[in-house]
């Protein structure tokens, strides 16, 4: 079949929620995609932050395979070894307490907002707890998660939501501050927001947070599921910043591509939260994404990757902030490490970003104006400065 008779048979077929790019992917090789047709893409968009290492990274194959000789899954019910490798290891790297495993970002953030709720009602004795959540944030999909993103436009056909959501605007303490209440159990918030724009957070943000949080026992919860797992150049976002979280949800690379979340909590939510009864999920952390979670984990600490984030980040900074003086479409750039946005002024950024498709470019969008760059963590010097020529082919 060819790509137009693809596009057709996937749209018989397939629930029409996503206005797809016009183009049918075969395969992938390091940082570049290949169509069914055999032309070549370079990957700055990595499956929307999820392909960390790119494709067919060396080693990562060879473990998922070995493990799918093994055993793919067996239910939570009964321990095995990758669970507990990956566990250990995304404690290490985060200095937090627990995980749990889920199989996706949206679960994710509702492990993380039950783990909230239940802490506060164990000390309480009692439920009814509110949540404060950030405007212009994404937490996902599924019921709760949608209750917390602050917009209302994906909202509003699923309403009611879950109750007793404030919002309050990001990298604005005040605001926050104006909608706590006796009742309120959790503050989220993503420390880089990524759909809603690619907008780091304030250092005085978080760490106002953090106190107001200490002072009243509510827990703060850090939404790492796009910035995290090295996109800024630390293990998550909140490192580089020093304001910890007590649960943190993370997804999208930490499996590198396969589908795996976790919700992490520190010490204080770990010991009076969540018990036996309280949450499951069948497939969450089984032994075939664990495996891939600990190789990940393995990969980034042999081939140091965090340091090569933070070594080429100022190159790539540099060259996008060039492109910012140089066309008048460009107004700004903001982001953190390999998590950056460019704000396309004058044209819709859709725009942009399917002329970078026709020049071998995948970028994607975010916001409504905001070109993101959330490319493999693995890019070259090379990659950068090809991005950068057929970015300006396409403006
Ligand atoms: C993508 C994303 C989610 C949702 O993750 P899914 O795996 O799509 O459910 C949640 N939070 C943030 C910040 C995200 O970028």
């Amino acid at each position: 079949m060819n790509m137009n008779n693809q596009m057709e048979a996937a749209e018989a077929s397939i629930l029409h929620t996503y206005n797809r790019f016009p183009v049918v992917f075969d395969h992938g090789e390091g940082c570049y995609l290949y169509d069914t047709e055999g032309k070549q893409y370079l990957d700055f968009a990595a499956g929307i932050a999820v392909n960390a290492l790119g494709y067919h990274y060396p080693g990562y194959d060879e473990a998922l395979k070995a493990q799918i000789d093994k055993l793919l899954h067996i239910s939570n019910l009964y321990y095995n070894e990758p669970m507990s490798e990956a566990g250990a290891k995304l404690i290490l790297a985060s200095g937090m307490s627990k995980a749990f495993f889920t199989n996706s970002g949206t679960e994710a953030i509702e492990g993380a907002l039950k783990a909230a709720k239940k802490y506060a009602y164990t000390r309480d004795g009692h439920a009814d707890h509110e949540i404060i959540a950030m405007n212009h944030s994404f937490h996902g999909r599924s019921m709760g998660a949608l209750s917390v993103t602050g917009n209302a436009h994906y909202r509003e056909p699923f309403e009611p939501l879950l109750g007793g959501i404030k919002y309050a605007d990001f990298n604005d303490l005040e605001s926050v501050k104006a909608q706590i209440t006796e009742k309120t159990c959790a503050i989220i918030t993503e420390v880089v927001q990524g759909e809603g724009g690619i907008y780091p957070a304030d250092p005085a943000f978080l760490e106002g947070l953090r106190r107001i949080c200490d002072e009243k026992d509510i827990m703060l919860i850090f939404d790492e599921v796009q910035c995290g797992m090295g996109r800024t150049g630390s293990y998550f976002a909140w490192q580089a910043y020093g304001v910890k979280p007590d649960i943190m949800a993370c997804a999208k690379a930490l499996g590198s591509g396969v589908p795996v979340g976790a919700f992490v909590l520190g010490e204080k939510a770990a010991s009076a939260s969540l018990v036996p009864g309280d949450h499951g999920t069948t497939y969450g952390g089984n032994p075939f994404v664990c495996a891939a979670v600990s190789k990940v984990f393995e990969i980034f600490e042999k081939d140091m990757i965090l340091a090569h984030v933070q070594e080429l980040t100022p190159y790539l900074e540099e060259k996008l902030d060039a492109l910012v003086e140089k066309y008048d479409c460009i107004s700004a750039r903001r982001g953190k490490g390999f998590m950056q946005g460019l704000v396309i002024t004058g044209r819709p950024v859709g725009e942009v970003v399917n002329k970078a498709l026709a020049n071998g470019l995948l970028v994607i969008s975010a916001g409504s104006d905001v070109l993101r760059l959330v490319p493999p963590l693995v890019i070259t010097r090379a990659h950068v400065d090809e991005m950068i020529k057929k970015l300006e082919m396409s403006l």
